[in-house]
């Protein structure tokens, strides 16, 4: 294992039932380090993200997170010593106002002033209900409590799905910013663009397992298709 790794799966076995999908996956990030986590539908990215936040028990295997064991952390705990994790689907209250659901990240009016100095299209919708939102606005929301108070590690599943690349690019510049101040990303996408951009690593993952893990300038073309095919 790497030592440095301030979050790790070590072996995690997981699945849902008598189904099993992870079938004992290795994966760690570094502080100020990008690992984008590849692979086709159904490899089970989700999965790993479940067990990463602690929303989905483990059958074998062990969670580590700044060097401690927190396999059986509940996902709450997680989160407030900051494992953050942006879900598929961005994770917004669509019935609650954008303030209200920053407030829910950051409770003090001061950090939520400082979220929406940030982030100026959110500001302008404040008042408006999280549902109510476009795609990319939802994503800003998630996203906005980790640029005022970072989190140790960020988790972000498909963060780029469906979002015109405008907004795409823009939540890549926020990606960028929080490895610079030293948060550890783990980036999730089913096709390989945006994430391999900015990755220094990554994790191609099939069948429950992480089939290929390397610098992001070993990633090629004949990678790719071996990786997400099965063929080289
Ligand atoms: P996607 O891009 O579709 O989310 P993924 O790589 O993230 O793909 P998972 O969502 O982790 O893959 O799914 C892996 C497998 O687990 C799939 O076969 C899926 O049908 C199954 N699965 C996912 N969620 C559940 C669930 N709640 N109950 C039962 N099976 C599930």
């Amino acid at each position: 294992p790497d030592p440095e790794a301030v979050f790790r799966l070590d072996g995690v076995v997981a699945g849902y039932g008598d189904v099993t999908v992870l079938r004992g996956v290795d994966l760690s990030v570094r502080p100020g380090e990008v690992v984008a986590l590849l692979g086709a539908n159904g490899a089970g990215k989700s999965t790993a993200c479940a067990v990463a936040a602690g929303d989905l028990p483990v059958s074998a295997g062990r969670v580590w997170y700044g060097g401690a064991d927190v396999t059986g952390w509940p996902a709450h705990r997680r989160a407030r010593e900051g494992l953050f994790l942006a879900p598929e689907g961005r994770g917004v209250f669509p019935a609650l106002t954008v303030e209200e659901n920053l407030t829910t990240w950051l409770p003090e009016a001061a950090d939520r002033e400082r979220a929406f100095e940030r982030l100026p299209q959110l500001a302008a919708r404040r008042d408006v209900l999280a549902g109510a939102l476009s795609g990319g606005e939802q994503q800003l929301l998630t996203l906005a409590p980790a640029l005022i108070r970072p989190p140790r590690v960020l988790v972000a599943d498909e963060p780029s799905l469906g979002l015109a690349p405008l907004v795409v690019a823009q939540i890549f510049e926020i990606f960028a910013e929080l490895r610079d101040r030293g948060v550890a990303l783990v980036l999730v996408e089913e096709k390989a663009t945006s994430a391999l951009e900015i990755a220094d690593r990554v994790a191609f993952m099939r069948l429950g397992r992480i089939v290929w893990t390397g610098p992001r300038d070993e990633v090629d073309a004949e990678r790719l298709a071996e990786a997400y095919l099965g063929v080289s």
